[in-house]
């Protein structure tokens, strides 16, 4: 196959693009209407910084675009379209680039999110993904990570730390000798690792009940602060409350860590979210209707920053933060 950016186009990206606002991929704009208000939001992901060479190229497509949908699912939306820079490496062979929108198609497929263009360039860095996503909002609105209140719970989506995990036993596993066998162990986490899976279908409970919200990406901790930042208030959070896999707690044991390294791991893609107690009965009843997790782990209290306690609520000491990206030299 050809790899000339107009034939990947032409051949590859354009059979996906079925809505009429993509113009079939052969115009220099995609054409949205908007009703009301619409939320934008982009996120790239990089060879090397948030997924590995090693990481099969269908699960590139499907990372890039699950990172997007997470921050729409955070804020009580739905993807009305995306927007995919697909920025090719010279040293990838060009016949991966039919893999890629493989994983891509059944991801757009599943998540019902129609892709509206992009743009198609060759470099000589690393392969880099970038997803613009736009959102249709499902409820009245959109909530914020200022919005929390004194006194409310706080929620949690899914299970903390599986990603972390994975990364590790990846890196282990390319690193020591013998380690090969961590790949069958942590199978799952190596899978959240790859293919991150935001609560989509949470979005809908997340416009109704929630009053602060985010999505966790950068450590659950670390992400926890911001959110007490923005809202003026203290976040506690009960360590032994936070959900963990067995994977996670088998991980945990074998390196003899606290919980608090999971806390601090990043690429979680869940819902951290605050809620008046009186809607605790709703939550639970939204996630056992979708089948989904979702744990109270804390309070909102006055002061600032994030404190994780213990079953008495003794505050633990924890070094761990989370993840930050350093810009130049
Ligand atoms: P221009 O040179 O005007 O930017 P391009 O040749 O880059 O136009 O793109 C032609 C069409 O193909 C546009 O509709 C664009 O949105 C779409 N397109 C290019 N690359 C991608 C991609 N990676 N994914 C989806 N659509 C793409
Ligand atoms: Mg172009």
């Amino acid at each position: 196959m050809s790899a000339d950016e107009f034939d990947i186009i032409a051949k590859l990206f354009a059979p996906l693009a079925t809505s009429a606002a993509a113009r079939g991929l052969i115009d220099d704009v995609a054409v949205i209407t908007a009703g009301g208000q619409m939320l934008a939001t982009t996120d790239a992901i990089v060879e090397g910084v948030h997924f590995l060479e090693s990481d099969p190229i269908e699960t590139v497509a499907k990372k890039a675009l699950r990172v997007n949908l997470s921050d729409l699912a955070a804020k009580g939306a739905r993807c009305s379209g995306v927007l995919l820079t697909l920025i090719w490496p010279d040293h990838r062979r060009s016949s991966e680039i039919a893999d890629f929108v493989r994983g891509l198609a059944e991801d757009l497929e599943f998540y019902k999110a129609p892709l509206l263009g992009g743009d198609t360039v060759a470099s000589p860095g690393p392969l880099t993904v970038s997803i613009t996503a736009f959102g249709d909002m499902s409820g009245a609105r959109t909530p914020s990570r200022a919005d929390a209140k004194l006194g409310e719970d706080v929620w949690v989506t899914g299970a903390i730390g599986e990603a972390w995990v994975g990364l590790e036993a990846l890196l282990e596993m390319g690193m020591v000798a013998g380690a090969a066998g961590l790949g069958t162990e942590f199978a799952a986490c190596i899978d959240r690792y790859r293919t991150p899976e935001p609560p989509v279908a949470f979005a809908d409970a997340i416009a109704a009940f929630a009053s602060a919200s985010m999505d966790v990406s950068d450590g659950l901790l670390q992400d926890a602060a911001k959110l007490a930042a923005a809202s003026n208030l203290r976040l506690v959070i009960a360590a032994e409350r936070v959900p963990l896999s067995g994977e996670t707690r088998a991980w945990l044991a074998r390196g003899k860590l606290d919980a608090a390294a999971a806390l601090a791991g990043g690429d979680d893609y869940q819902i951290l979210f605050t809620a008046a107690p009186q809607q605790r009965a709703a939550i639970e009843a939204a996630g056992q209707a979708r089948k989904l997790a979702v744990t109270r782990i804390g309070a909102v209290e006055a002061g600032a920053g994030v404190s994780l306690v213990d079953g008495e609520g003794r505050p633990l000491a924890t070094k761990a933060h989370g993840y930050a990206h350093k810009l130049g030299k």
